[in-house]
């Protein structure tokens, strides 16, 4: 599967995204901005959007329910641990938290609602196909990767500090 990043760049995703992204083996704009024992945190491969994060297993399971007392609880305190950082840096005002069971390699996104997404599209989660439409078609920037940026940098260096 050839996938293009969120740079505009066709990436060849051999076996799993999930698995290629924990283990490293394709490379994620800002790099994995958190590495813990049972999840990792990154920004969406895909999406040129400022805090669109992507919190991924290290396990290959599919389901929410797959997952152990202790990967709950990892992953619990990263969601929070990574919405306290955006939401203290103002990433945004206001979050949604996307689980979808479709893929084969549990991954759940953090979304921030900006501004402009209101603006433009109303409801969000209601309109998140042609944001995400937007956003690509867009805001590949170079201001808007510099801001993207910045943001990993910020949520690697936070997620050292207390983690
Ligand atoms: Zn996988």
């Amino acid at each position: 599967m050839i996938l293009t990043n969120l740079q505009g760049k066709e990436v060849e995703i051999k076996n799993c995204m999930g698995c290629e992204i924990v283990n490293g083996s394709i490379d994620v704009f800002g790099g994995i901005l958190y590495n813990g024992s049972y999840f990792t945190v990154a920004q969406d491969f895909e999406l040129p959007i400022d805090g669109f994060i992507i919190i991924t297993s290290k396990r290959h399971v599919k389901k929410f329910v797959d997952l152990t007392k202790d990967e709950q609880m990892e992953l619990t305190a990263v969601v929070h641990k990574a919405l306290k950082i955006l939401e203290e840096n103002n990433i945004a005002e206001e979050y949604n938290i996307i689980l979808e069971e479709k893929s084969s390699h549990f991954h759940l996104w953090l979304m921030p609602c900006h501004s402009w997404m209101k603006e433009k599209f109303g409801r969000v989660l209601k309109n998140i196909k042609p944001i995400q439409e937007y956003a690509i078609k867009n805001m590949k920037t170079q201001e808007n990767f510099e801001k993207i940026k910045n943001t990993c940098e910020l949520i690697k260096k936070e997620f050292k500090k207390l983690f």
